[in-house]
């Protein structure tokens, strides 16, 4: 009796065992991708991480051994760099709490780059770049031209000092219905108002009335912020222009104003070596205006008023680097020489004396090129700049 249970019990347990196998495997094949797939994520983080890190090092000692600037030295030694700046600020500067750090940079950081243009560069002036294209004056080794963008006044306050200390000419490209103003543009005001939190709801249901479309309601994060300035750019700009006075009057408290260059101080900005081009009157991208021929036309009439000079402005910088082949034409017919646009890239100069200039330049952003302490990492800087293509003008 004992023995038949025995033998019963042993065997249903196996046939347990058998029939349940299947299903034991499929829950311990689900523990196994979930209690794994961590670890696997994991892994690839630190395989990313290893491999970010392995191309630092390798940048660094590409740098510093001497060969990547011995590569520049000889690669680069007939192509113009053309370098972007914006706005230049003291680290404790008011103007930081509304200032969109992608365009700005420290003065601590300026000044570390200025070092490095010193050691690998020979600073050169627009109009060494004018006479090298119309004469074919032979410019300097390894040649660079350094550019700002829109007119802030910070460019004579922090940044023409520092260029003048290491004697270095600049071109600076001027948007003319910005001159004296407290701020460049509407979506300049839009992102200084989010960035200090003064856009709330009541200013928000103000823009859509005035618009006629729907905003969003509220700003909680960043790309709240992207899709309503995505949606303002969409707009044509007759449409738009009644919200950007709304933008501006709202933004007349924002801390550390005036912002843009006066008249004035583009007549002495011009004694720290730094020449004048246009970036538009009003800052639209000149492919979205209804006449981009107004706005190249009377940018450079303005400018040729406010400094009284009889030469005749020869460059400018598309707004928001937007550009074609057409914008181009037109200003070649209305007596431009040169374009510094947004093209990422390097210029092969050849003096042809024939056609616009189209110069591409390099933006410095200073996020990406700084290490954990937020200063400038040459190795980085290096990388960005003595690699890029080298296109003909
Ligand atoms: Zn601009």
């Amino acid at each position: 009796m004992s023995t038949t249970t025995a033998i019963t019990r042993d065997t249903i347990t196996e046939i347990t065992r058998i029939q349940t196998y299947p299903r034991g495997l499929l829950v311990y094949g689900i523990y196994y991708i979930f209690a794994q797939k961590p670890y696997i994520v994991r892994q690839r983080h630190h395989k990313a991480k290893y491999i970010n890190t392995m191309k630092h090092s390798l940048r660094k000692l590409a740098y510093v051994s001497g060969l990547l600037p011995f590569y520049h030295g000889i690669r680069n030694q007939r192509a113009l760099t053309v370098v972007l700046f914006h706005r230049v600020l003291p680290e404790d500067a008011p103007e930081w709490q509304a200032a969109d750090p992608e365009w700005t940079v420290t003065t601590s950081f300026f000044e570390s780059c200025l070092k490095f243009f010193r050691s690998h560069y020979n600073g050169v002036s627009f109009s060494q770049v004018m006479a090298n294209h119309l004469d074919g004056e032979a410019l300097p080794p390894n040649p660079l031209l350094i550019t700002f963008d829109d007119g802030w006044n910070c460019n004579l306050r922090h940044a023409a000092p520092l260029l003048r200390k290491y004697h270095l000419p600049a071109l600076l490209f001027v948007t003319t219905g910005a001159v004296g103003k407290h701020i460049l543009s509407w979506q300049e005001a839009l992102f200084a108002l989010w960035k200090t939190r003064t856009l709330d709801e009541e200013h928000l249901q103000s823009l859509s009335k005035k618009a006629g479309i729907k905003l969003p309601a509220s700003l909680e994060s960043e790309q709240d912020f992207e899709q309503l300035l995505t949606l303002l750019q969409e707009l044509p700009v007759a449409r738009r222009r009644p919200l950007d006075d709304l933008l501006m009057d709202w933004s007349m408290d924002l801390p550390g104003l005036p912002y843009m260059l006066n008249e004035n101080e583009l007549m002495e900005i011009q004694d720290h070596g730094i020449s004048l081009g246009t970036h538009g009157v009003s800052h639209d991208a000149l492919v979205q205006t209804d006449s981009p021929h107004d706005e190249l036309h009377l940018s450079w009439k303005d400018l040729c008023r406010i400094t009284g000079n009889s030469t005749p402005v020869q460059c400018f910088s598309p707004p928001q680097g937007r550009y074609n082949k057409n914008i181009l034409k037109i200003a070649e017919s209305l007596g431009y020489v040169c374009a510094c646009t947004s093209k990422t890239a390097l210029n092969a100069l050849n003096g042809r004396n024939t056609g616009i200039l189209d110069l591409g330049r390099i933006n410095i952003e200073q996020p990406a090129l700084s290490d954990q302490n937020g200063k400038l990492d040459p190795s980085r800087l290096a990388s960005l700049l003595f690699r890029q293509p080298i296109l003909a003008a």
